[in-house]
């Protein structure tokens, strides 16, 4: 059986990588697609675990012989996903989760409608704006234009939001978490994939308050906290 593709997309510095961390702790069956990228591996990221690094040139081959499920530049780097990430997903009958941006995600949902896609934003500008000085100061980079960029680009990436089938308001972290592991196991339910699900403890209880859960995040039908934060981004 095919296994589900998983779009996950947020604004830098919203928490992303954070609760994808988190949820491969918590999911069994999925693989993390690892990206190509041009940009140079930052502090401890390895070649092959985070990223595979590679140069433009060679980037560019790539997309010329057609090897790329999508590609897109962000923030001055080109990052892709190569199809051979999803062929072996498929043949391993395994669910595949892509971390990728607006652009790129909006390439997938149009080739692969049956794609689930999840954004998460942080709960308002001020909250992002801490984030990212918070990681850009441990890191030693802080430099004012890069934050002031990153936070007209979130902008810019939430007139995306409806075109996800679920968003996530990263406020609480374990909130956060606990909502994006009932979205994977009631889409896992929805797909009739029982043995992934069961994998992750499915029970009759579960079932239902995963997908009440789940139900909370959908994009059509906003709950009050998802429109909360997007006022907090209109409102400034
Ligand atoms: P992204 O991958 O979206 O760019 P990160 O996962 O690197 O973001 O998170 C940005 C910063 O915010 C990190 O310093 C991280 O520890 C912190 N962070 C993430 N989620 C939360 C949260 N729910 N509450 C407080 N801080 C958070
Ligand atoms: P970073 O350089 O901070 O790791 O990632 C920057 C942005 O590039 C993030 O929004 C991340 O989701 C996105 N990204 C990572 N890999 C890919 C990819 O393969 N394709 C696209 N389109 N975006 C990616």
């Amino acid at each position: 059986m095919a296994g589900i593709l998983f779009i996950i997309s947020a604004p830098s510095g919203s928490g992303k990588s954070t609760l994808v961390s988190q949820l491969l702790t918590l999911v069994e069956r999925i693989d993390f697609s690892i990206s190509y990228t041009t940009r140079p591996p930052r502090g401890s990221e390895l070649d092959g675990r985070e990223y595979h690094f590679t140069t433009r040139e060679e980037f560019l081959r790539m997309v010329d012989a057609g090897e790329f499920l999508e590609w897109a530049e962000v923030f001055g780097n080109f990052y892709g996903t190569a199809l051979s990430a999803l062929d072996r997903a498929r043949e391993e009958g395994r669910d595949l989760l892509l971390d990728i941006d607006v652009q790129g995600a909006l390439q997938v949902m149009e080739k692969l409608p049956a794609a689930v896609s999840i954004f998460v934003l942080p709960p308002s500008p001020q909250v992002l704006e801490m984030r990212l000085r918070n990681r850009s100061q441990a890191e030693h980079m802080t430099v004012e234009a890069v934050i002031e960029r990153r936070l007209a680009e979130a902008r810019a990436e939430l007139r995306h939001l409806a075109s996800y089938r679920y968003a996530l308001v990263n406020d609480i972290l374990d909130k956060a978490a606990t909502e994006l592991r009932a979205i994977v196991f009631t889409e896992r339910i929805n797909s009739g994939d029982l043995r992934a699900a069961l994998s992750d403890g499915a029970s009759n209880s579960l079932t239902s308050s995963a997908a009440a859960v789940a139900a909370t995040c959908r994009t059509n039908t906003p709950s009050k906290r998802l429109r909360a934060a997007l006022a907090t981004f209109e409102q400034t």
